[in-house]
């Protein structure tokens, strides 16, 4: 469209053009040329703007992603962590359990495992200050002369859970 409206421009001001109809008429095309000249920069000027938005929404979008990401490695990082402290800890407590269980008699360890799956894992409760700790009720009286009673290896219960009751200097005895 440039081009037209110099060559346009250059043909009107050459002087070879001398019929005032013809003048007339390349003056008017040169008119229209710019007008439409201008309707198409303001287009151009609003499609630059659109861009500049659109890459600005993208430039803050891909921080944003960044931003997730790394939170992201972070809380993986932070589990992996946690996981290994886990197992290396599950690890431990195996072993001492396995050294524990080589000390206590077969049958002993039969009613723990007996008791353990019928009381949600727990099989055997300390006894605290006069309360079972697996059912968490006070012992009465009877009961507790008879743990006083019995001999230190004497396997007692539970009356109320009947979980295997593991006496210590704290058990209010
Ligand atoms: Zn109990």
């Amino acid at each position: 469209m440039r081009q037209r409206a110099a060559r346009d421009q250059k043909r009107l001001d050459s002087g070879a053009v001398t019929s005032p109809k013809d003048l007339e008429s390349l003056q008017r095309e040169l008119a229209s040329l710019a007008k439409r000249q201008g309707a198409l920069e303001d287009i151009v000027l609003e499609v630059m703007e659109r861009r500049e938005a659109a890459q600005e929404r993208a430039t803050e979008l891909s921080g944003r992603v960044e931003a997730v990401q790394a939170k992201a490695d972070d809380v993986t990082a932070r589990r992996d962590a946690a996981c290994a402290e886990i197992d290396a800890e599950a690890e431990t407590v195996t072993k001492e359990r396995e050294l524990t269980v080589a000390d206590i008699p077969a049958d002993l360890m039969k009613l723990y495992g007996r008791l353990r799956e019928r009381h949600g894992g727990i099989g055997a409760a300390r006894l605290y200050q006069r309360r079972c700790e697996g059912c968490r009720l006070e012992l009465d009286i009877t009961e507790l002369n008879d743990i006083r009673a019995a001999a230190a290896d004497t396997v007692m219960r539970c009356e109320n859970c009947s979980r295997i009751l593991v006496r210590t200097p704290d058990s209010g005895l």
